[in-house]
């Protein structure tokens, strides 16, 4: 083997060693609770229970999302042929821009919206467009992926502020001197599921002249009475907001836009590389989200937002009773469909993981470097299509699986 795919291999087999290497499965159907799914290197496939998806409302196979898309696919073809300032900017992408003009208006001054592929390119184009090289990036410690690199393609000086500690992002704002300064966040922690003090955040950026740029990813569609997100939720409003929003979890399609002053848009037209030299989205990718933003603000999407609330409840009820008879996993706050069980150390949480799957049920384990060391992690994410049924086979499965190591150990 040649030296170079030799050092590749060489690292691979040190994930392996560790226990870090990551395999994908193959979902043999759509998108649900129970799928159907081969493991890489397994011949046969198996149907598991699920709760690690971000398809917080159960839209992602939605019959009226397909039929949208298909609908889309015949007006416009399946390609947009180019990048949205050379010819790839259809109608329905206009439109769905607007809408989400529309949707995020009560929350931002003459507000406007781009679209984008996915969200980890608006959170590149926001970062790297409005961090010149004379700003500097205050960037929340917990921060998504998407945001840290965003931050490193940036020009700006990049200054890392504790977890919702605004008392310390406050000092670090005060003792800055630089003409352009932007506060970044995640809304809704990715493995934690808290909110972020965006409304104290957000008095922040009015006190030290900032913008503050917010990711809701896990927030849109869940989260407001129609699913607008942490700005409703929190009844947020300034120009100094940009929002990230993302359309691939509770929106059930795929992409993302940025909500922001229509100056900010403008400019992020110009500027923002990541918008300006890739293929734009299949226009029916627009067409069917146009159809997603109608259900997640109409009757149904209210209902499934209720039905998450009943899960996420159920789910914490019986956790905390499976809890009181073992003081060694704790269930942090959070008002999310995503909700941690903290087991602590990274070798249980892989065999409750491994007891939880041979019961047919799936769930992640999260490990540092990905959570701070000490607090290894079950990250269940629910949906308003996992049935009581579901959420008390999973309550029941953990309750026991937690039992049995102790008794090992013991
Ligand atoms: C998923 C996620 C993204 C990336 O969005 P994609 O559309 O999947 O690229 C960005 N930020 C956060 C917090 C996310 O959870």
């Amino acid at each position: 083997m040649s030296r170079l795919l030799d050092r590749l291999q060489r690292e691979i087999h040190a994930l392996d060693a560790q226990s870090l290497r990551r395999r994908r499965q193959i979902a043999e159907t759509a998108c649900a609770p129970e799928q159907t799914l081969t493991l890489a290197g397994a011949t046969a496939p198996r149907t598991m229970l699920g709760f690690s998806s971000n398809d917080y409302l159960g839209l992602a196979a939605h019959p009226t999302l397909a039929k949208a898309w298909a609908e889309g696919a015949a007006l416009y073809g399946t390609g947009s042929g180019g990048s949205h300032l050379i010819l790839g900017h259809s109608r329905a992408h206009a439109q769905l821009e607007e809408r989400l003009a529309g949707w995020m208006a009560p929350f931002i001054p003459e507000a406007q919206s781009l679209f984008f592929c996915t969200g980890y390119m608006a959170n590149l184009a926001v970062l790297s467009a409005l961090g010149g090289a004379e700003a500097v990036i205050f960037s929340e410690s917990l921060n998504h992926a998407s945001l840290i690199d965003g931050a490193r393609l940036a020009k700006a000086r990049v200054e890392r502020y504790p977890h919702c500690d605004v008392a310390a992002l406050d000092a670090q704002l005060a003792a800055c001197d630089a003409p352009v300064k932007l506060i970044v966040s995640d809304a809704v922690f990715s493995m934690d599921g808290h909110i972020a003090p965006v409304a104290e955040l957000l008095a922040l950026a009015e006190r030290h002249d900032a913008w503050l740029v917010i990711d809701d990813a896990h927030g849109f569609g869940v989260l407001g009475d129609t699913g607008r997100g942490v700005p409703e939720a929190m009844g947020l409003r300034s120009e100094r907001l940009v929002l990230v929003g993302t359309l691939g979890k509770a929106a059930g399609v795929s992409g993302a836009f940025v909500a922001a002053h229509r100056t900010v848009i403008d400019y992020l037209v110009q500027r923002a590389r990541p918008y300006i030299f890739t293929t734009a989205a299949p226009p029916a990718v627009a067409h069917a989200l146009l159809a997603s933003l109608t259900l997640i603000e109409g009757e149904e999407g209210a209902e499934r937002r209720a039905q998450l609330l009943a899960r996420i409840a159920q789910l914490r009820r019986g956790l905390k009773e499976v809890l009181l008879a073992d003081r060694s996993a704790w269930l942090p706050e959070s008002p999310t469909a995503i909700q941690p069980l903290i087991v602590g150390d990274n070798a249980r949480a892989m065999r409750v993981m491994a007891q939880l799957d041979a019961r047919g049920l799936r769930v992640g384990a999260i490990r540092p470097p990905t959570v701070p060391a000490g607090t290894a992690r079950l990250r269940i994410a629910l949906s308003a299509s996992h049935s009581e049924a579901d959420v008390t086979r999973l309550v029941d499965a953990l309750g026991e699986a937690l039992a049995q190591p102790l008794k090992e150990a013991a």
